[in-house]
């Protein structure tokens, strides 16, 4: 459908969609909205950021206003996401709207939580922990719950939630429907569907396999040693924000710090910190009071930020399907964005899992045992996938920026502390080794300043200017 006119949804979402600028159905609205209309159980997949929010948010609100006995529970795997997906259906509610809300997400103050359950709320988004945590205490009674939204169900899987999914599942009402949607369809989601949902739809824009068309990808072959000063080079020649993808979360701190000692406004986000900080630091990302965001994969899913317009992977991802996701960060809502993806021979097995899982018939790609800094085209220019309607372009693999030669590498980054996932019990997705400790590249310290992690310090201090969004010129070495 071209047109949101032509749903039938009610006049308030009408005007709720005019304000807020949406003219026409993503290709994921079109093909959901209607069958979510009539009542069908949908199973759904969709790369990310292409609307899939309002695709099950329109329907569920239409569901709530047209009867005032129903209520509506979308279970998310993370409090960001819950946040989020919150803060879109209160936009298309609308201030005004009779329809009360309740935001159950684990780090936040029950009390607060109570206040919203005892108002009487139709509508509850939250974590599976907190949900079950109100389920148990008997504040939250899902009885009445006729519509059901499973978002990310894959990640709520990795994350260990199964079994609390389960249990929220047992106190909804037998007669409901329900929206499960996943990244992936791995065998546990469709046994999870196939018990849980009844005739489904099923629905899948583009391939999941495929990162948005909109994304221009860069790979770089790299030895770990040269990392950091080759991350360097690339914030000194990209402009505007930038998220970078780190394996730990004591890595995502250590190189924030050391970023910001370089002058470039940075900030880290990972699980360990308090959801009241993440979100903070979400809230001024969004507000480009800072240029550079370290993460850990807790961020790579869900984060909706128009303007970040570069990703870097520092680090390849521990599960291959993350790496979709991670990139997803950019290219938001047929924005256009880059992508950079550091892989050193260590890497090697990481990156043809994700090789594999974006080209699933394409030949494995090249050792790359290449130890200088050299940026190589993959696979001779090959592309990763199809292409959207919507959106049309393909992926563009090429050219970009010239590598500067000649620095010496700065030390490598060590080895810290693994980002866990909320709820543990994490699908790997790779196998074999990981090559920290083979011969010829350097894992933690390597010489230099003598400080562990991301090595030896910029000379010349701080430079003046570095604020978000600017481009950072080089300070004379
Ligand atoms: P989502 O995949 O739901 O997280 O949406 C990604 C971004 O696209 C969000 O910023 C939405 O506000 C935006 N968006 C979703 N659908 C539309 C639409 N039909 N028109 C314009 N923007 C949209």
């Amino acid at each position: 459908m071209e047109d949101f006119n032509a749903f039938g949804l009610p006049e308030a979402l009408l005007k709720s969609l005019e304000r807020l600028n949406f003219e026409k159905p993503t290709p994921i609205q079109a093909q959901a909205i209607p069958v979510a209309l009539e009542g069908r159980d949908i199973l759904g997949s969709a790369q990310t950021g292409t609307g899939k929010t309002a695709a099950f948010g329109l329907p569920l609100l239409a569901k709530l206003m047209a009867n005032p006995k129903s209520s509506a529970l979308v279970v998310a795997p993370t409090r960001e996401l819950a946040t989020q997906v919150m803060k879109s259906l209160q936009d298309f509610l609308g201030r005004n709207s009779p329809i009360k809300t309740a935001l159950l997400i684990g780090g936040e103050s029950m009390f607060k939580q109570y206040k919203q359950l005892d108002a009487g709320p139709r509508l509850f988004v939250g974590t599976p922990g907190r949900i079950n945590d109100h389920l148990c205490r008997r504040s939250l009674e899902l009885g009445s719950a006729d519509f059901l939204v499973l978002d990310e169900t894959d990640r709520m899987l990795d994350m260990g939630f199964s079994v609390q999914i389960n249990k929220i599942l047992k106190h909804l009402p037998k007669k409901r429907q329900t929206l499960l949607f996943s990244a992936t369809l791995p065998e546990d989601i469709v046994k999870l569907a196939n018990s849980y949902l009844y005739n489904p739809e099923r629905i899948a824009v583009g391939s999941t396999r495929t990162p948005a068309v909109k994304i221009k990808q860069d790979l770089m072959r790299i030895p770990e040693a040269s990392k950091y000063s080759e991350l360097l080079e690339q914030l000194d020649q990209r402009q505007g924000s930038i998220i970078i993808f780190v394996k730990t979360k004591f890595n995502a701190d250590k190189m924030a710090k050391r970023l910001r000692r370089e002058d470039h406004s940075a900030e880290a986000i990972h699980g360990d910190l308090r959801h009241n900080k993440r979100e903070r630091l979400i809230k001024t990302f969004r507000n480009s009071e800072y240029r550079i965001l370290v993460a850990t994969d807790i961020a790579a899913r869900g984060l909706d930020i128009p303007h970040i317009e570069h990703v870097i992977n520092y680090d390849l991802p521990q599960c291959p399907e993350d790496y979709i996701h991670r990139i997803g960060r950019t290219a938001r809502a047929g924005a256009e964005g880059e992508a950079l993806c550091f892989i050193t021979p260590a890497d090697r097995y990481k990156w043809n899992a994700i090789h594999r899982l974006l080209n699933p018939d394409a030949k494995e790609p090249g050792s790359g045992s290449n130890r200088e800094a050299k940026r190589k085209r993959f696979g001779g220019g090959k592309r990763f996938g199809g292409g959207n309607k919507k959106f049309g372009k393909k992926p563009n693999f090429g050219g970009g920026f010239k590598k500067k030669g000649g620095k010496p590498p700065r030390k490598s980054d060590g080895e810290g502390r693994s980002e866990g996932g909320e709820g543990g019990n994490r699908r790997s997705g790779f196998k074999g080794r990981s090559g920290a400790g083979r011969p010829g590249f350097s894992k933690g310290r390597s010489g230099g300043s003598g400080r562990p992690g991301f090595g030896g310090g910029r000379p010349g201090g701080k430079r003046p200017g570095g604020r978000p969004g600017m481009k950072r010129r080089r300070a004379a070495a």
